[in-house]
């Protein structure tokens, strides 16, 4: 996930960009990135009321779930080092259980556990470190404690760990997450066509009046997108990539992304995407696949349950499976090579 919720409003942009007078667009700006709501066909009034409502949940999210700037995660993780038990606010529950189900699926890959991995290496900081990789004895020291999700367990809202390694860091996956309850908000508030795009990772739900939806797929240089496609009814589209966050050093880039069975940054994939039917499994899922790589990301992505995903590798080769292939239109001029798996 890209960070985090310094929640200021940028602009109320009403109209201002767009002919179309039932859209309806205003950004703010959390989790580090430029959040977009798009709502179709509604009253500006009304319009205004969901977006503050959205606001004042992203700023209570940033302060529950943020994974090192203190407040209640900082204090679970504190507990959890001292072999103590720790009492789980509610926002958190979910989170955990639903992490512990995609930790099982993604056989680990996916595994917000490692926050003491992640802190090693310079990624929990809002600024992109510059320095030597960590000491191979630290880095290894941390994979032979090996936490995962499994370490841990919920009763009656009080978490407790058998595993004082485990120190969660939930930043693959609650972008996704605060985007599906910004979502469940605008749908308890009778807001049936919406999209809420987080820096390019976005839900949508109905339409744009008679049309779809039509949304862009990241590139993997960061820049623009690589695709287009249209999305239908009720999708989320989640990019995962190593040119977010980086720590660039002496010329080699590491990526913000580890793998928790080496304790290295992934090497070869520039990005993922996956289409899912909720904005949380897919941004665990992209995540997941980027480590899963080549070699295993067809296999993981079946066991998540994720029916349409696009990978590129540092050559800029495109590997999909086939329901993936029909839904992107690349941008004109480009034309990556593609791999076609077997279906998902
Ligand atoms: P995303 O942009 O959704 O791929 O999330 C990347 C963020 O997830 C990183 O900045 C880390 O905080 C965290 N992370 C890195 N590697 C993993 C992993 N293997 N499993 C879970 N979270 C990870
Ligand atoms: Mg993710």
């Amino acid at each position: 996930m890209s960070r985090y919720f310094a929640l200021v409003f940028v602009s109320l942009l009403l109209n201002a960009c767009t002919p179309e007078p039932a859209l309806y667009q205003q950004q703010l700006v959390v989790f580090g990135t430029i959040v977009d709501i798009s709502l179709w066909g509604v009253e500006q009034q009304k319009a205004e009321q969901a977006v503050s409502a959205i606001d004042r949940d992203f700023q209570r999210m940033h302060y529950e779930w943020h994974a090192w700037e203190p407040g209640p995660l900082t204090a679970i993780n504190e507990s959890i080092a001292r072999g103590e038990s720790a009492t789980v606010i509610p926002s958190l529950i979910p989170i955990i259980k639903r992490s512990q189900v995609l930790y099982r699926q993604s056989d680990g890959l996916f595994n917000p556990a490692i926050g003491r991995l992640l802190n090693l290496w310079g990624f929990q900081s809002s600024e992109r470190p510059h320095r030597p990789p960590p000491a191979k004895a630290a880095i290894a020291a941390l994979v032979d404690a090996a936490p995962g999700m499994d370490d841990v367990t919920i009763n009656n809202g009080v978490l407790s760990s058998s595993n004082t390694d485990v120190q969660f860091d939930f930043g693959a996956f609650a972008k996704g997450y605060a985007i599906d309850l910004a979502i469940e908000r605008l749908r308890a508030m009778g807001f049936g066509n919406a999209i809420v795009n987080g820096g390019g990772d976005l839900r949508a739900i109905g339409s744009k009046g008679e049309r779809p939806w039509r949304v862009g797929v990241r590139h993997p240089q960061g820049e623009g997108i690589l695709a287009a496609l249209e999305v239908q009814g009720d999708e989320s589209v989640f990019t995962s990539g190593n040119y977010e966050r980086f720590n660039e050093y002496e010329g080699v880039r590491y990526t913000h992304i580890l793998d928790p069975r080496t304790g290295w940054p992934v090497k070869g994939i520039t990005s993922v995407t996956v289409i899912h039917d909720n904005g949380a499994d897919a941004d665990a899922a992209a995540t997941a696949l980027v480590v899963a790589g080549v070699s295993q990301w067809h296999r993981i992505a079946r066991q998540i349950g994720i029916k349409y995903a696009m990978l590129v590798d540092e050559a800029g080769t495109v590997y999909m499976n086939p329901a993936m292939k029909r839904r992107v239109e690349f941008q004109s001029g480009v034309q990556p090579k593609v791999v076609l798996s077997d279906s998902l």
